[in-house]
């Protein structure tokens, strides 16, 4: 197998549907039989719960790893023994990990470390970042081969943006030189809201190719999916957030090659 891809999920933003598209993207990769490892890099540890994952279940979580270097395999943890999807969880603990990294030399390369010995077990390998531009984000954006930036589509969300391409930018200068942008997604897509597509336009003309054709529509059943511990894949298939996904997952493996 060729070493997995690593593909930060991130924007400083709250609310804007990065861990759905972690959670619903992963499920949909591994429909496609991929091996994924889904990294939970929020203290919210919203992934973590999301694949029905309860805290109690961890004995350890990446907070460990990062602290008290517990060894990364054995803090892993497959959600159903059928899946071909593996989570490193994390909890509230982790909000503490930021502090505790601050003092130690090479502390932006902690997660590299971590998952470079991985990379031959995963054809992906999905970073959930939390929202900010702290030290778990830049730890996942020196990690990652490449960076999927979620957004929604209101007027704010453009100037958020510049913020992160510039932090992005930064990383790439002294911490990860081969860092490059994925794709742009549109989530939480209202037809009805004429915002939606004035921020579309203007993001194509700034961003062109790097913005992924594929849009993911507001959909209940993505909203309700986390309370039942099931990505929207499992949840329901046919509703139109789920075909999204799957839809994104095929436009995303066709520009790997
Ligand atoms: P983030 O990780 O960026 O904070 P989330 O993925 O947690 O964002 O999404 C924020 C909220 O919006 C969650 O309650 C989630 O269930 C909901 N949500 C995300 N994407 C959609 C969507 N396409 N349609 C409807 N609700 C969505
Ligand atoms: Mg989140």
């Amino acid at each position: 197998m060729s070493p997995g891809k690593i593909i930060a999920i991130a924007n400083q933003k709250g609310g804007v549907g990065k861990t759905t598209s972690a959670v619903s993207l992963a499920a949909a990769l591994e429909r496609k039989k991929k091996k994924i490892l889904l990294v939970d890099s929020d203290p919210q540890g919203n992934a973590t719960s999301g694949y029905g994952v309860r805290q109690s279940d961890c004995k350890s979580q990446l907070y460990h790893c990062y602290t008290q270097d517990i060894p990364v395999k054995t803090v892993l943890i497959t959600p159903n023994k059928k899946r071909n999807l593996t989570i490193l969880p994390s909890g509230i603990d982790l909000s503490a990990a930021e502090m505790e990294l601050f003092p130690i030399e090479k502390r932006e390369y902690v997660l590299k470390t971590m998952l470079e010995p991985l990379r031959e077990e995963y054809d992906f390998i999905l970073i959930d970042c939390p929202p900010s531009l702290g030290l778990l984000t830049v730890n996942s954006l020196t990690a990652a081969d490449s960076v999927l930036i979620p957004m929604q589509c209101e007027y704010f969300a453009l100037e958020g943006l510049s913020q992160l391409v510039s932090t992005i930018r930064s990383v790439k200068k002294s911490l990860n030189k081969n860092l490059y942008i994925e794709g742009l997604l549109l989530t939480m897509f209202d037809k009805r809201n004429k915002l939606t597509f004035q921020v579309e336009d203007e993001l194509k003309k700034h961003f062109k190719d790097q913005v992924f054709r594929t849009v993911i529509p507001r959909n209940v059943r993505l909203s309700e999916c986390p309370s039942h511990g099931l990505s929207v894949i499992e949840y329901d298939v046919k509703s139109t957030g789920a075909q999204a996904y799957i839809k994104l997952a095929n436009e995303f493996l066709k520009k790997q090659n």
